[in-house]
C-alpha cells in the first residue's frame, strides 16, 4: 500500500514537472507564430520600396504636387523598413541566405546613395536613377516571397508541435486525473485498512488486558499455592519460615515471638486404621478448630503431616502457655466425621524468642520442647529449657552408641520359654534382644528398639538376631520352635525375605521351626504390599504369630485376611484377668475366636499360678511368662533339656 502511494505521489511530481515543461514548450511554439510578422515586415518593406519608386517616377516626370519633402518622407519610411530587416530573427534569416544578403546589401547601398543625393536630386537625375531602383524590385519581391514561404514552414512546424504538446498535455491531464482517482482510491483503501487495523488493535488490546488479568490471577494463585497447604488452606512451611524470619527481624518492631509447635497424638494410627480420607477430614477439622484462636497477628500454619504451628507476637511464657492450653482443649473435643466420632489430642512445644534469636534456632527450641511434651504423653505442653539441648546431645550419643553396639559385641539374644498349658512342657522360645552398654549398663529393648527403628539400624540388628537365634535353635531338639520378633520397619525392608532365607540356610534350621512375631500395627496400612510380603514369608514355610493382640487398633478382619498361625494375648490382659471380670471376658472371647480360626493361642506375661489356672481353664494352648521362666542367655538353656 505504501509503495503504491509512493508511486502515485512520484507520478504526480513527474507529471507536474512535465506539465510545467510542456507549458514552457507551448509558450515557445506560440512565439513561433510571431514569426509571421517577419514576412509581413519584408512585404511591407517591398511595398514601401515600390511606393518610393513610383513617387520618384512622378517626381522625375514633374507631376505636380510631388516635391522633395514627400520624397524624403517616403525614403525615410523605406530606410526605416530596411533597418527593421537587420533586427531579430529576420536579420538571422537574411544572413543565412547569401543571395538575399547580397540583394538587401545592394538595396541598402542604393538607398544610402539616394539618401545622400536627395536634397540636390533633379528630376532628370531622378529619371536616370529610376531604372536602377526598379531593377531591384523583382529581387526584393523574391526575398519577400522566400520570407513568406519560410514563415509558413515555421508556422506549420509550430502548429504540429502545438498539436503534439496538446496531445501530451491532454494525456498528462488524463493521467493526472487517473492518478488522482487512484490516489483517492488508495487513500480510501488505506483508511479502510487503518480502520480494520484499529479494530484489530482494540481487540488485541482487550485480549491482552484479559490475558494480563488472567496471568495476574494465575500468578496470585500460584503464589498462594506455593505458600499454602492444599488440604487445610493454612499457610505452609515455606510461608511459616518466611514470616518467622520477618517477625524476628528487628525492623519488624516485634520484641518477642512465641512459637507453638503442635503434633497430634496418635494421628498415624487413625490415618492407618480409618483410612487417608478420614485422616484428611480430621486434619481439616483440626485446622478449622485452631483457626478461630487467631485474634491479632497470629500466624497459624500446617507444617506437614499432623504438625501445626502458631506464631504469636509479644507473648510472655504464661500467655503462651494459656494459648497452648486453649489449643489443646479445643483440639481434644470429639470430631464427627461421617458417622464416626473420633477423638484426638495434641502435644504442644513452646519456644519464646529472645534478642537476636534466629528462625532456625527458635524452631529447633520449639521442636525440642515438643519432643519433651511427646515424651511426657498425649496432651502435654512443654516450654523450651536449655537442658533440652543437652538431652538432645544425649539422644544423639545414644544413637551413636547403639549404632556401634553390634560391632562392639554389646548385643545378646536371650531366650524365654513358651510351654504347653496342658503339660507345661517347653514347646518353644522367644528370642529377646539384650543390650549391655559398658557405661549405660543394661538398656531395655523398649528404649533402644524404637530408636533403632527410627534410625533404620533395626534392619541390621534384626538380621543379626535372626542369624543368631536360628543358629542357636538349630542345636535344639526338632520339636522346639524359635519365635523371633519382627519390627514393622523390617517388614518393609526389601531384603527381609532374603535375610530370613539366608538365616535358615546358614543355620540349616527347618523353616517349620521358625515363627515370626509381628504386632498387628504392621497390618494397619493393610496394603496389598504388606499382605504379599507375609504370603511370601509363609511360602518359605515359616509360621506367623500375631504379637500383643488386643493392644492396638485391633481389626478382626485382619485375622481373616492374614494367615496367622498363632495369636499372642498381650500381657496387659493377664495382669487384670484375676481382678477384672471385663478383662476375663475379653480374653475368653479372644481365645474362643482364635480356636474357631484354628490358631494356636498363647498368653504372654503370665506371672502367677492364678493367671495360669485361668488361662488353662479358658483353653489357651500355650503360656509364656516369668512364672515359667524369664528370658535367659543361651548358656543358661541347658536346664530346659532341649539340646539334641
Ligand atoms: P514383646 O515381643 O512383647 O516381648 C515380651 C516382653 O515381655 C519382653 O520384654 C519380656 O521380657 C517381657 N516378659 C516376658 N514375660 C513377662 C512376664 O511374665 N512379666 C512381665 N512383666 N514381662 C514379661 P523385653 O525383652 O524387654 O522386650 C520388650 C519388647 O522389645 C518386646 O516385646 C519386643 O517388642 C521388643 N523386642 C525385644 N527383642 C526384640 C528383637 O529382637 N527384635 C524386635 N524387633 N523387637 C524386640
Ligand atoms: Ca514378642
Ligand atoms: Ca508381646
Amino acid at each position: 500500500m505504501r509503495k503504491a502511494l509512493a508511486v502515485v505521489v512520484c507520478c504526480f511530481i513527474l507529471a507536474t514537472g512535465y506539465i510545467a515543461y510542456v507549458i514552457a514548450e507551448r509558450q515557445n511554439a506560440l512565439q513561433k507564430f510571431a514569426r509571421y510578422n517577419d514576412s509581413w515586415a519584408v512585404s511591407q518593406t517591398v511595398g514601401e520600396y515600390v511606393r518610393f519608386e513610383s513617387l520618384l517616377a512622378e517626381y522625375a516626370l514633374g507631376i505636380e504636387g510631388v516635391d522633395k519633402d514627400e520624397l524624403r518622407l517616403r525614403l525615410d519610411i523605406v530606410l526605416g523598413r530596411m533597418n527593421s530587416l537587420r533586427e531579430g530573427s529576420l536579420a538571422a534569416f537574411i544572413d543565412a541566405k547569401p543571395d538575399m544578403r547580397k540583394v538587401i546589401g545592394e538595396v541598402d547601398q542604393l538607398l544610402g546613395d539616394v539618401d545622400k543625393r536627395l536634397e540636390e536630386l533633379s528630376p532628370a537625375e531622378a529619371r536616370a536613377l529610376l531604372p536602377v531602383i526598379s531593377g531591384h524590385v523583382p529581387q526584393l519581391t523574391s526575398v519577400a516571397a522566400e520570407s513568406v514561404a519560410n514563415d509558413v514552414e515555421i508556422i506549420d512546424a509550430a502548429h504540429a508541435e502545438v498539436r503534439k504538446l496538446h496531445i501530451i498535455y491532454t494525456g498528462l491531464a488524463g493521467g493526472l486525473i487517473l492518478c488522482g482517482m487512484a490516489l483517492i482510491f488508495l487513500l480510501l483503501r488505506h483508511n479502510q485498512l487503518l480502520d480494520r487495523a484499529q479494530t484489530k488493535l482494540t481487540l488485541l488490546t482487550e485480549e491482552l488486558q484479559t490475558a494480563t488479568l488472567e496471568l495476574q490471577s494465575n500468578n496470585l494463585r500460584l503464589e498462594y499455592d506455593a505458600y499454602h497447604d492444599a488440604l487445610t488452606n493454612l499457610p505452609n512451611r515455606a510461608l511459616f519460615r518466611r514470616e518467622l524470619v520477618r517477625r524476628l527481624d528487628p525492623p519488624s518492631g516485634i520484641d518477642k515471638v512465641a512459637l507453638l509447635l503442635l503434633d497430634l497424638d496418635g494421628f498415624k494410627e487413625i490415618n492407618d486404621t480409618l483410612g487417608h480420607d478420614v485422616g484428611d477430614s480430621l486434619l481439616q477439622a483440626v485446622a478449622a478448630r485452631i483457626l478461630p484462636i487467631r485474634k491479632n497477628h497470629e500466624l497459624i500454619c500446617r507444617l506437614g503431616g499432623d504438625e501445626f504451628a502458631l506464631v504469636a507476637d509479644n507473648l510472655d511464657e504464661d500467655q503462651a502457655l494459656d494459648l497452648a492450653r486453649c489449643l489443646v482443649e479445643r483440639i481434644a473435643s470429639p470430631y464427627h466425621i461421617g458417622d464416626m466420632e473420633i477423638k484426638i489430642g495434641t502435644c504442644v512445644g513452646i519456644a519464646i524468642s529472645h534478642r537476636q534469636s534466629h528462625a532456625d534456632e527458635l524452631l529447633k527450641h520449639a521442636d525440642l520442647a515438643l519432643y519433651e511434651a511427646k515424651r511426657a504423653g498425649a496432651g502435654s505442653l512443654s516450654v523450651y529449657r536449655p537442658y533440652m539441648q543437652s538431652q538432645l546431645a544425649e539422644k544423639r550419643s545414644f544413637e551413636a552408641d547403639l549404632q556401634a553396639a553390634l560391632q562392639n559385641n554389646e548385643m545378646d539374644v536371650f531366650y524365654q520359654p513358651q510351654v504347653s498349658t496342658e503339660t507345661r512342657a517347653v514347646c518353644g522360645f522367644e528370642a529377646l534382644l539384650r543390650w549391655t552398654h559398658p557405661v549405660r549398663g543394661r538398656v531395655p529393648p523398649a528404649e533402644f528398639i524404637p530408636v533403632a527403628e527410627r534410625t533404620g539400624f533395626i534392619n541390621a540388628l534384626g538380621k543379626w538376631v535372626m542369624e543368631t537365634a536360628c543358629k542357636e535353635a538349630a542345636l535344639w531338639k526338632p520339636n522346639i520352635k524359635i519365635a523371633i520378633n519382627l519390627s514393622p520397619v523390617q517388614l518393609h525392608s526389601s531384603n527381609l525375605i532374603q535375610n530370613v532365607v539366608e538365616a535358615l540356610e546358614k543355620s540349616n534350621l527347618d523353616p517349620a521351626r521358625l515363627e515370626l512375631e509381628i504386632t498387628e500395627s504392621v497390618l494397619l496400612g493393610n496394603s496389598d504390599q504388606t499382605l504379599a510380603i507375609l504370603d511370601n514369608l509363609k511360602a518359605v514355610g515359616i509360621s506367623m504369630a500375631m504379637d500383643d493382640f488386643g493392644t492396638g487398633y485391633s481389626s478382626l478382619g485382619n485375622l481373616r485376611r492374614v494367615p496367622f498361625d498363632k495369636l499372642k494375648i498381650d500381657q496387659s490382659f493377664l495382669s487384670d484377668i484375676t481382678s477384672s471380670q471385663d478383662a476375663l471376658a475379653i480374653v475368653e472371647f479372644v481365645v474362643g475366636l482364635g480356636r474357631k480360626l484354628r490358631m494356636t493361642m498363647i498368653a504372654e506375661g503370665v506371672e502367677t499360678e492364678e493367671q495360669f489356672a485361668h488361662m488353662r481353664q479358658l483353653g489357651c494352648d500355650q503360656i509364656q511368662g516369668y512364672l515359667i521362666g524369664k528370658p535367659v542367655p543361651a548358656s543358661e538353656l541347658t536346664a530346659y533339656g532341649i539340646y539334641a
